[in-house]
């Protein structure tokens, strides 16, 4: 595909970055290798736009790949960390914003009784896993395919976001011993996770699922699928865990909890609790978490953990999302659903707008898409086009067919009206589109 617009410093950057760093990116869904065409570096963000190296502006809907709910720059964040960073920017020992930064996540989320600060998503769900197998003795995990975890060994098998992008089943490095204890069924069937419990009693410590999964597209659970995963996991004396990284403080005050209220016995979070730093946390029943170290056997730790920069961010964000935050959000989400699926019903292109409360996607496919092979199905070439229509409009989308949109407080009138504006050209972009 050619592209009739040119980026040369975020090129030469790339350039240079290519040299240093595998694939010239830090993570691989930052890469265009999806879409075709140069990554563009970003040099400054302010409510909901980013400016990129060759100073064009974005409406940006990846917002950091969920965190900046409150958009770029948020002044009060910014103060937050500002006044923090004054301080000093880490002690290695305990500080008051971690206590808080954990006081504010067990008061939004009833089932969460004790809390543990990590850095990454990643290391929160590892943990929580090896928290799973220490807890019940037990060495099985059930996961979903297209369920992204982070890039924890046991959970690559089947995952999503980049492996799903990038059509990867599993990855090197992963050895045979590890990928063996992880179970992969398909996400929405209770038949096949009943089946797993009656082929392996007593042996699957945890089934970990993402609350409402954002890494296959859109994928929300069928009612009842998480009440249900809830039930058999109590019936073997598995744990459920509930991976929140992405819908954590997003989909509601409490998240996905705060939308189908099933308990799970620990729960991850990430990316919103951050506040844009690294920051991220596993938490649930008390008499779980007691057995980690140094109040029980497994052992956890981190260098960083409950950082003190990050810890005032997250907490300055999550202090600021009240309920008239998320209607707002709600709200835009709502309006965005709406001018994209028209944009596309005029142009006569076959698409699926798939929603989980404000996080939403678009499956180039009018069939139902319950998991990831359905997923799979869609025509995902037709969104090549339309993203490159709507980059050079101006319009900063995920670079991948496969990942949620996310949108925040500070997409305004104004930045919607600009997405309007780009929509008619890139939806007859993805009808012109051909394999
Ligand atoms: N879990 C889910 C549901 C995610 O979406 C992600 C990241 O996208 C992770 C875990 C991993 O988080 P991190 O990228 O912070 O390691």
């Amino acid at each position: 595909m050619a592209y009739s617009y040119e980026a040369p410093v975020s090129q030469s950057l790339f350039d240079r970055a290519s040299v240093v760093t595998p694939g010239g990116v830090n993570s691989p869904v930052r890469a265009f290798r999806a879409v075709g065409g140069t990554p563009r570096f970003m040099v400054s963000g302010t409510g909901p736009y980013l400016t990129d190296a060759d100073g064009r502006e974005y409406v940006d809907l990846v917002c950091s790949w969920g965190p900046m709910i409150l958009g770029h720059s948020h002044p009060e964040v910014i103060a937050a960390v500002q006044e923090a960073v004054s301080r000093g920017t880490s002690f290695g020992t305990p500080g008051e914003g971690e206590v808080a930064l954990a006081e504010e996540i067990v008061a939004r989320i009833e089932p969460v009784e004790q809390v543990r600060l990590v850095s990454s998503g990643t290391e929160a769900t590892m943990s929580a896993i090896r928290l799973a197998r220490g807890f019940t003795g037990r060495a099985k995990v059930v996961k979903f395919a297209g369920c992204y975890h982070g890039h924890v060994d046991a959970l690559l098998a089947a995952a999503g976001s980049g492996l799903a992008t990038f059509g990867l089943p599993d990855t090197p490095g992963v050895t045979g011993a590890t990928a063996g204890d992880t179970v992969v069924l398909p996400y929405n069937d209770l038949d096949a996770v009943r089946a797993a419990f009656a082929a392996h009693p007593g042996e699957i410590a945890c089934v970990i699922t993402e609350a409402s999964p954002g890494n296959m597209g859109v994928v929300p659970p069928a009612d009842g699928f998480n009440a249900g995963l809830k039930e058999l996991c109590a019936a073997d004396g598995a744990l459920y865990i509930s991976d929140e990284v992405m819908t954590g403080f997003r989909t509601s005050k409490a998240g996905w909890y705060g939308i189908d209220g099933v308990r799970a016995d620990l729960m991850t979070f990430g990316k919103v609790m951050g506040g844009g730093f690294p920051a991220a946390a596993f938490g649930g029943r008390a008499d779980v978490m007691a057995h980690l170290a140094p109040a029980g056997p497994v052992y956890q730790a981190g260098t960083l953990s409950g950082n003190p920069v990050a810890t005032a961010a997250g907490l300055a964000q999550l202090r600021l999302l009240d309920d008239a935050a998320y209607a707002k959000i709600d709200a835009v989400s709502a309006e965005l659903r709406s001018l994209v699926g028209d944009a596309f019903t005029k142009e006569g292109v076959a698409h699926t707008v798939s929603s989980a409360s404000n996080m939403f996607s678009v499956f180039f496919t009018d069939q139902p898409v319950r998991n990831y092979d359905d997923a799979k199905k869609q025509e995902a070439f037709r969104f090549t086009a339309f993203f490159h229509s709507m980059l050079e409009q101006g319009v900063y989308l995920p670079p991948s067919a496969f990942e949620s949109w996310f949108v925040s407080t500070a997409h305004d009138e104004r930045a919607i009206e600009r997405i309007a504006a780009a929509l008619p050209a890139a939806a007859r972009a993805a009808s012109e589109a051909t394999a």
